[in-house]
């Protein structure tokens, strides 16, 4: 059996830093990161340590619409 890999990239110039894509990541595919966006905000980035599985939760939470997830293949 095959797993898809998936990759989660936040636009962090929009991202307003309100956690709740990291709150309901499963995976813990997410994080806030240490550095401030132009508007002032810690932005959200995919965590290293975690490993997005491509469920769109964040995606579907994120009222700034900053996430997009792709698929890596097979
Ligand atoms: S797609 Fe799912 S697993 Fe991947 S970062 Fe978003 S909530 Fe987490
Ligand atoms: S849900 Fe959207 S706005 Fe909120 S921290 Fe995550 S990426 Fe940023």
């Amino acid at each position: 059996m095959t797993k898809a890999k998936c990759k989660v990239v936040v636009k962090g110039e929009l991202c307003k830093g309100c956690n709740l894509c990291i709150e309901y990541c499963k995976r813990e595919a997410l994080r806030i990161g240490d550095e401030l966006n132009l508007q002032g905000y810690y932005y959200a980035e995919a965590n290293p340590e975690g490993e997005c599985n491509g469920c769109m939760v964040c995606t579907l939470l994120c009222p700034e619409i900053a996430i997009e997830v792709y698929s890596e293949g097979e």
